[in-house]
């Protein structure tokens, strides 16, 4: 081989080398803008989406705040409306005679009005049901609220006295969008309510003032935990009865049970089927559901048995009121011989 055509050879090596790092070096230049691309397109959608979250944030302080400047005003106009012998704290003064208002002949410890949610719907319908939710609030309590909005329905809860922020804010939409707010017990502990009438009253009267406190409004109505036809109290559960009916306090059980409180799950199917298969043999229907963590079934069976009520013919839906035929498992007098309760149980 001649000196020349190994130069020649060398040289075509040179410019395939060359060749080759020029094209790498093109391939690396459009390469890195295409990662850094990526990068900020995943970086910038991650940022969105915590700006969704930030404002979602914003507007649920802005929800609390406003609820809580509302309830200051609601607070601050009690106090003046009622004047001295008013205060949060529910010390009862003998207001002075012949200026007796509305708030002072409640009964002992009474500063409030007693609440009564506007009614929703004539009550002369054939079959007027009452869907009723007990231990609450839960985590669940604000889908059950969403729910009932969705078919502007109102309900009632018999909650508990639970003390999270989240179940204050639960207690306070339950007024505020018109539910009834009804008694369920403080501690819902069997052994400590029925232990005696006076352990039933401290617990009546701390969740009742409880209540006030959290919402400004007072109860009326009342659940027993387990029922007023439960099997755990020792004591005949006539003698808390006739304690509500001191305080103007009614109770209320249930005449159709959704079966939701039994041991081994129900599914949304049966749990329609049971709450709504024998609403138009009662005029009165009291549904007993559950607003407790475990009872997500209940909250899906929500919407199908508000559906299969509403389709019901000369039927509504109510909140109860004081006004609300009770229906109540025990037989029971107040004393005076007036007012004979009714026994509407399930065959
Ligand atoms: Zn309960």
């Amino acid at each position: 081989m001649s000196e020349d055509n190994i130069q020649a050879e060398y040289r075509r090596k040179r410019v395939k080398r060359l060749k080759k790092y020029i094209i790498l070096m093109l391939m690396i230049s459009i390469a890195i803008p295409f990662v850094l691309c990526v990068i900020l397109f995943l970086r910038l959608h991650s940022l969105d989406d915590r700006l969704e979250e930030l404002s979602a944030q914003v507007e649920e302080l802005v929800r609390v705040t406003v609820n809580q400047r509302e309830e200051l005003e609601r607070l601050t106009k009690d106090m003046q409306g009622t004047g001295q012998e008013n205060a949060v704290d529910s010390e009862a003064e003998t207001p002075p005679s012949g200026y007796g208002t509305e708030s002072t002949d409640v009964g002992q410890g009474e500063n409030a009005e007693v609440w009564q949610p506007e009614e929703t719907a004539e009550i002369t319908a054939a079959h007027r049901v009452y869907l009723t939710f007990d231990d609450g609030p839960s985590i669940y309590t604000q889908d059950i609220l969403d729910i009932l909005d969705s078919y502007n329905v109102k309900a009632t809860f018999f909650v508990v006295g639970k003390e999270t922020d989240s179940a204050k804010e639960s207690m306070r939409r339950i007024v505020e969008d018109g539910h009834t707010l009804g008694m369920h017990s403080y501690s819902h502990k069997y052994s400590e309510i029925y232990a005696s009438v006076d352990s039933f009253a401290d617990d009546f009267t701390r969740l009742s003032d409880y209540l006030y406190e959290v919402t400004g409004v007072r109860s009326s109505v009342y659940r027993f935990p387990g029922g007023s036809s439960n099997t755990v109290s020792k004591l005949p559960m006539t003698d808390f009865a006739e304690y509500l009916d001191s305080l103007d306090i009614v109770f209320f059980d249930w005449n159709i049970s959704s079966g939701d409180a039994t041991s081994e799950k129900l599914s949304a199917e049966e749990i329609v089927k049971n709450s709504t298969a024998n609403i138009t043999r009662y005029g009165t229907s009291v549904i007993l559901l559950h607003d407790a963590a475990e009872k997500k079934s209940t909250v899906e069976a929500l919407p199908m048995i508000i559906e299969n009520i509403l389709a019901l013919e000369d039927t509504v839906i109510l909140p109860i009121t004081e006004d609300t035929e009770s229906v109540q498992h025990i037989h029971w007098s107040d004393g005076t011989g007036e007012r004979q309760t009714k026994e509407q149980m399930e065959d």
